[in-house]
């Protein structure tokens, strides 16, 4: 593989993934499992998970680098 396949199949999923991002920009809870509810471990007792606050979701890394990039677009 060349140098410059590598940079285009690069560019290509890096393109992919920020697509994904701006229709998906949400991705569920790994701690709760997208429930937004965890089992205390002690009490027995449901609670809002920390991770998420109680949403189930969670902003994927992609969506922030996107909110960045279009903030500083917007900013020029
Ligand atoms: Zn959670």
């Amino acid at each position: 593989m060349t140098a410059l396949t590598a940079t285009a199949t690069a560019a290509l999923i890096a393109l992919a993934y920020y697509v994904e991002c701006a229709v998906f920009p949400w991705g569920k809870c790994r701690k709760c499992q997208g429930n937004g509810k965890k089992m205390s471990p002690a009490g027995r007792h449901w609670r809002d998970c920390r991770r998420c606050k109680g949403t189930g979701r969670r902003m994927r890394v992609g969506r922030r680098v996107w909110r960045y990039l279009r903030r500083h677009a917007a900013g020029r």
